[in-house]
């Protein structure tokens, strides 16, 4: 009995009572022509919810965390969770993936919201998966062979397709003892002898990375969890030219900690534009008109209005946030190419 109520008042915790504002407050951050025709060769990013990012310059394409499932509320607290098989199936037709064109699925890390999916979604696609090996243990639930999967810790430098790689290592954003008993532990691996459906809470970190991606001139970071590790990408060979920039939990954070992020994220590898990611409440739909997290779990509005001082402070910085499905042409954005 005691047990039922704690989850209930979990679920109202997380649940709250509704979303909050639409992304029509920060008109100043929409102002890009998003899904504007490409040129051949022209890299564009389409987002997904959450830090699912579909990069693709028309030939080969890339899928950060594939994590297309989003079970919801209920399921999450009360359930067991696995890929939702229709989908995945829905959205690879809808992304329109030629054979073999799919180059790599690259999850951020191993928490469910991130790498639930991307074992199926390799195996659909033939792409490789590329991760920790907490990320090839859920590869390996969908039975890929080992040549389709990358392990990061050997291999931080990966050329695939017309894509380098550089996997350099993070923190994830801090969490308390109930977010990692729902969410999954920081720091632990995935146990390889378990098999879904499971607790989303077995979905374990593994290791959390940054991702560089260089793909001709242009230069992209995927920083999807709102934690740093100190100095990790003050490194000349680390400049990008825009952040994805995991803002999840962000809100909630002391100024003091939002300003050493942004230092050790942003003006770090010193970017110029700026996309926040996992921001959305992934327990819905990825249908666009995304919604933020109840006030009661995140402070989206504290974590954007951040973000939006930042740029308002800095001339050289643009900050744009995308709803599901809206693509953004990566070549134009830097003027280059
Ligand atoms: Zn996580």
């Amino acid at each position: 009995m005691q047990r039922t109520v704690f989850l209930f008042a979990v679920f109202l915790f997380i649940s709250g009572c509704g979303s909050t504002g639409p992304l029509d407050r920060y008109t100043c951050c929409r102002q890009q022509p998003f899904g504007t025709p490409t040129k051949p060769g022209e890299l564009r990013v389409t987002f997904l919810g959450n830090s699912t990012l579909f990069f693709s310059d028309g030939e080969e394409h890339l899928l950060i965390d594939g994590f297309i499932s989003r079970p919801g509320l209920l399921q999450f607290v009360f359930g067991h969770i696995e890929p939702d098989q229709g989908r995945i199936h829905a959205m690879l037709e809808r992304l329109d993936i030629e054979e073999r064109s799919l180059k790599a699925v690259i999850p951020v890390h191993s928490h469910y919201d991130h790498v639930l999916d991307a074992g199926e979604v390799a195996k659909r696609t033939g792409a490789l998966l590329v991760g920790s090996p907490s990320t090839l243990t859920v590869g390996s639930w969908s039975e890929l062979p080992r040549s389709q999967m990358r392990n990061v810790a050997e291999n931080p430098k990966l050329t695939i397709g017309n894509y380098q790689l550089t996997f350099i290592k993070s923190k994830h954003a801090p969490a308390g003892p109930l977010r990692q008993f729902f969410g999954g532990k920081l720091g632990a691996k995935i146990d390889a002898h378990s098999r879904p459906p499971l607790r989303a809470g077995c979905y374990h970190e593994g290791v959390s990375y940054s991702v560089l991606i260089e793909h001709g001139t242009q230069r992209i970071l995927v920083h999807a969890s709102a934690g740093f590790a100190e100095d990790a990408l003050a490194h000349p060979d680390y400049q990008a030219d825009v952040v994805f920039l995991g803002i999840g939990g962000l809100g909630q954070a002391s100024p003091a900690y939002k300003r050493m992020y942004f230092r050790e994220t942003v003006e770090a590898v010193n970017a110029t534009t700026i996309v926040p990611v996992h921001w959305d409440n992934f327990m819905r739909p990825e249908t666009p008109g995304l919604k933020p997290f109840t006030p009661l779990f995140d402070n989206f509005h504290g974590a954007m209005g951040f973000l939006v001082e930042q740029a308002d402070t800095s001339p050289n910085r643009t900050l744009i946030i995308l709803d599901s499905w809206e693509q953004l042409n990566l070549s134009r954005l830097s003027g280059r190419d």
